[in-house]
């Protein structure tokens, strides 16, 4: 593979090649992973400033219905769009359920859309990192939007507000006024929250679980990272099509602001930062785990601090010692 070509043709924007390149970044083999390095590095040079998205809900709630509606409406006016998916359960089963081509018939023949599925069989740390350099991989080919959804169960939610301009969620119309179970910590990660279905015999729950939603938020936060009135939450139904234009008109307003702000800029700078810390801390843990040595020095370590000949504390420093010495 040619890095060189390779990356001229992603900044062409050719899908193929964009293809390839993210198979390249999901490849765990090392000579995989130096050249996906030095591509990442070729094209980080090219500008692209896509906003980027991060989609969550349970399964069910319509999140393929609505990027299928969502990201059609969005190609039609003009821009291009790339969905990715971060799959916490691909990372068990190695099945793959998000992004999945099949869901989204329509927006994956459009030749301004181009959708990826999770990668699967790997750990929720290793599809971090993958899914991230996709990203820039998108951005290089000329996406302006970026589309990262996950399904709801916690870490991965995360992991793509880390990665993320605006985090929404999608949420189902609820029987009651209670608020389903949402975890408070996703909560107050979502910059909107989109109640979806509001169509027909559901439209008055739809209503009702909104109204819910906006006081919970409104009695959950106001960051300074949003402007008055932020964050909402609005109805849209993704079968109907109805209220995808409101959506996508708050976001903007939302994006638009943060940019001028300067609070884009700054969370993505701390983005970087945390992405940096994260992948030194798995990667220190991926030593000390798969290096044999290491392993041997933990054993014999263990060994001596359970015959009492080694206080945990000693053993501890003297160990991340070594660790820290072998880089
Ligand atoms: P996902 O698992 O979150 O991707 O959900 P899907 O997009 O597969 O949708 C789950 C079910 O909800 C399907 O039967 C959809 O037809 C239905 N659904 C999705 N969006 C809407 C909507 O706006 N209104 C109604 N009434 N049903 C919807």
């Amino acid at each position: 593979m040619d890095i060189d070509d390779i990356a001229n043709r992603i900044r062409k924007g050719e899908r193929r090649a964009l293809a390839r390149a993210i198979t390249l970044v999901e490849s765990g083999r090392e000579d995989h992973r130096q050249k996906a390095q030095e591509l990442l590095e070729r094209l980080a040079a090219t500008p692209g400033y896509a906003l980027r998205i991060g989609l969550s809900g349970t399964p069910g709630v319509g999140k393929s219905t609505f990027i299928e509606a969502f990201g059609t409406m969005l190609t039609g006016q003009g821009h291009k769009v790339a969905v990715l998916a971060v799959d916490p359960s691909s990372a068990r089963s190695g099945g793959s359920i998000l992004g999945d081509k099949t869901r989204m018939e329509h927006l994956s023949r459009d030749p301004n859309a181009f959708i990826r599925p999770s990668p699967s069989q790997s750990a929720l740390g290793g599809v971090a990192r993958r899914t991230r350099e996709a990203v820039s991989l998108c951005e290089a080919a000329g996406f302006d939007i970026v589309l990262i959804e996950t399904v709801g169960v916690g870490q991965s939610e995360t992991m793509v507000a880390e990665m993320t301009d605006l985090f929404i969620l999608l949420m189902a119309p609820g029987g009651g006024d209670e608020l389903q179970g949402v975890k408070r910590g996703i909560m107050e990660m979502a910059d909107m929250i989109l109640v979806n279905k509001a169509d027909g015999d559901l439209k008055p729950a739809a209503e009702r679980t909104r109204a819910d939603y906006a006081g919970a938020l409104r009695l959950l936060r106001h960051r300074p990272q949003d402007p008055e009135g932020f964050p909402k939450a609005v109805c849209v139904s993704a079968v109907e099509k109805a209220g995808l234009t409101d959506a996508w008109a708050e976001m903007q307003a939302l994006a638009d602001w943060r940019r001028e702000q300067g609070h884009l800029d700054r969370r993505r700078a701390e983005q970087a930062r945390y992405w940096f810390a994260e992948e030194v801390r798995r990667g220190l843990l991926a030593r000390l785990e798969h290096d044999p040595e290491m392993q041997a020095r933990m054993r014999d370590m263990g060994e001596q601090v359970a015959r009492g000949d080694l206080t945990v504390a000693r053993a501890t420093s003297d160990m991340l010692n070594v660790l820290g010495a072998a880089s």
